[in-house]
């Protein structure tokens, strides 16, 4: 009989008394990511899922806070029984001469130790499976056997993506555009465990529906690590054509930032989200620099969480790449910043200039349209 084994991070059993919280919300995602109705079993850092499939297997792997995923072999506590399976499974993947036995002991009472296991393992595969040798330095394959209430062998395991449980960490709000940044941030974060909801801006006509697609899609994949993804388009081209027609053009790029900014605090206060996430790299665009940073920072209560603050383009496009967001990031659809981007953005600008020249707009006005105009999509895995 097999079942499928899932190791999940050490650091959700060592949150104490709130342990039992984090391994629900991590049963409750697996369970919803593997679909059907398998019984999951926990046992100190492992879930046992009575059903498996090399689809769930990669599914299982999505899901934070998974470590890896490996199909595994349910036996009787007992070393010729144990030495069968394992022999059955070396006889399946053909093409290794050297292996090695590595056994963990969950079941303290069980009468060997996890060295003496592995060396009466070994030699029952010594003596089914002469052509074998073994090597405990750099063995070409190794078996993997583990000792619970019940005896569980297995070769290979499937890297999970890790983290922690998704919701585990409370709700926040992703800004999410097109481009290669925004996806990479808020799966950095969904992968610390926080839900999130995202926010694109949408300057119709200006940026055109494909623009919107695209990040349709981006939050589509970005569903099949979170299970669920609502995602708000909001109409910006009222804010944007207040603030050329008001405003001067080299402060058109930060004021319309700290509308982004405004406009979704609105929103997470509406949806119980308690911060928000952005893409920002200190110093990748004129947006980006420190005094920029800090001008769209000034007049927010929540903290604004940019987890690639202190990362180079090269590694982010390289997370991207394994996320399976890059291609997509990459479809040459303009959005509302490379739309309406001054010759000169100002790298440098001042709080209160900036307060100054924002003053003749509506400001309350325009979020409350903005945020009552929104278009909510909801997607599912
Ligand atoms: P990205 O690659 O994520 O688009 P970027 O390098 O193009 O980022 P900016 O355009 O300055 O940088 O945007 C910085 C961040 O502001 C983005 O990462 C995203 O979080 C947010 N943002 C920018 N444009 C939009 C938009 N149209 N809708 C929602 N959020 C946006
Ligand atoms: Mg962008």
């Amino acid at each position: 009989m097999k079942c499928m084994l899932i190791k999940y991070a050490s650091e959700i059993t060592l949150k104490g008394l709130n342990r039992r919280s984090f391994e629900d919300a991590l049963v409750r995602n697996v369970r919803s990511s593997i679909g059907g109705h398998a019984v999951i079993k926990r046992e100190s850092g492992r879930l046992f899922v009575n059903d498996y499939s090399d689809e769930m297997v990669e599914k299982a792997a999505k899901v934070f806070g998974v470590i890896s995923v490996t199909v595994a072999e349910i036996v009787e506590k007992d070393i010729e029984m144990i030495g069968r399976a394992a022999v059955e499974q070396l006889k399946s993947q053909t093409g290794h001469k050297t292996f090695k036995v590595e056994t963990k002991r969950g079941d303290k009472r069980f009468p060997l130790g996890s060295m003496e296991v592995s060396a009466k393992v070994g030699g029952v595969i010594l003596r089914e499976l002469p052509e074998l040798k073994v090597d405990v330095h750099k063995p070409e394959i190794v078996v993997n056997v583990e000792i619970r209430e019940q005896a569980y062998v297995f070769t290979g395991e499937r890297k999970g993506v890790g983290g922690m449980p998704y919701k585990s960490s409370g709700k926040g709000i992703l800004l999410l555009s097109g481009g290669i940044d925004s996806p990479v941030a808020g799966f950095t974060m969904a992968k610390r465990g926080l839900e999130l909801i995202s926010v694109y801006y949408h300057s119709h006509p200006y940026t055109s529906e494909r623009a919107k697609e695209k990040v349709v899609e981006l939050a589509k994949i970005l569903t099949q690590y979170t299970g669920f993804m609502r995602l708000y388009v909001v109409p910006f081209t009222e804010i944007q054509m207040a603030i050329i027609e008001n405003c001067r053009e080299d402060e058109l790029t930060i004021i319309m930032r700290r509308f982004m900014m405004k406009v979704a605090e609105v929103i997470a206060e509406k949806e119980g989200a308690m911060c928000l996430v952005t893409g920002e790299s200190l110093g990748q665009v004129a947006s980006q620099t420190l005094e920029s940073i800090f001008v769209t920072n000034s007049e927010l209560a929540m903290p604004v969480f940019r987890p690639l603050i202190g990362m180079d383009k090269i590694d982010i496009i390289d997370i991207s790449r394994r996320i399976g967001t890059y291609d997509t990031s990459i479809l040459p659809y303009e959005d509302c910043c490379t739309v309406f981007v001054p010759k000169h953005p100002k790298t440098r600008p001042r709080l209160s200039e900036i307060k100054r020249s924002e003053e003749v707009l509506p400001a309350e006005q325009l979020i409350r349209n903005a945020v009552l105009g929104a278009e909510i999509l909801n997607f599912k895995l």
